[in-house]
């Protein structure tokens, strides 16, 4: 049972979502990392609209670690977060500077050490510029991951990364991460989730859930 719904989920993500990236733009490691440093809790889009012209005034780690934190300010103010993100950046930038030569490390560990980085953000580092098989967990990622029976709604993040990597073949881990972001996004958003007719529903906690609720109510 455990490998027919692994398998009729991989199906079902590969038709619909075969196809799902990350949303962000970037074209090398620095504007990778710096970009999903500035996605946390605000869109992808949102991001892409403020990092052509952070870009542009830092190009690298050491302008970005040498510029004053109200000159970024400038340039991200319109996402959220955005003084503390100002911070995270700027001192990611004088620490990648002045000790790694501008070039990232490619362990989750040292890479989890640097300002402004944490488990997630080093996952998605490591499975977009890296290539590795991983499963970052995002708001989205969990969601589906609990609905779907593969998580608690008690379990932390990296908890649930270790779930989701166990119950998925290797090969499929970065896919896993990019097509639930893209399901989430969809079809099964966080408040409206539009069930009907989800072919998920067999293996679903929440769609059992709510109808249990209903016949209750009557
Ligand atoms: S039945 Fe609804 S809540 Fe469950 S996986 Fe499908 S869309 Fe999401």
């Amino acid at each position: 049972m455990k490998n027919e719904k692994v398998a009729a989920i991989l199906s079902y993500l590969h038709d619909n979502y075969d196809d799902a990236k990350t949303a962000l733009d970037f074209s090398n490691d620095y504007e990778c990392l710096v970009s999903i440093i500035l996605s946390a809790q605000t869109t992808d889009k949102s991001v892409n609209k403020v990092t052509p012209a952070l870009f542009k005034h830092f190009p690298d780690f050491e302008s970005l670690g040498k510029a004053s934190i109200e000159d970024i300010e400038k340039d991200i103010k319109t996402l959220g977060l955005y003084h503390n993100k100002a911070k995270s950046i700027n001192a990611l930038g004088k620490v990648m500077a002045s000790e790694y030569n501008g070039i990232i490390p490619s362990d989750k560990k040292t890479l989890t050490s640097l300002p402004g980085v944490g488990i997630k953000t080093a996952g998605v580092f490591l499975l977009e510029r890296r290539g590795e098989q991983v499963i970052p967990v995002d708001t989205h990622v969990r969601r589906i991951a609990i609905r779907l029976g593969f998580a608690g709604e008690n379990d932390e993040f990296s908890a649930i990364e270790r779930k989701l990597e166990k119950a998925f073949p290797y090969e499929e881990h970065a896919f896993v991460h990019h097509s639930f972001i893209n399901f989430g996004r969809t079809k099964c958003s966080a408040q409206r989730p539009n069930c009907e007719g989800c072919p998920l529903a067999a293996y679903c906690k929440y769609i059992s859930s709510t109808k249990g609720k209903k016949s209750k109510r009557g």
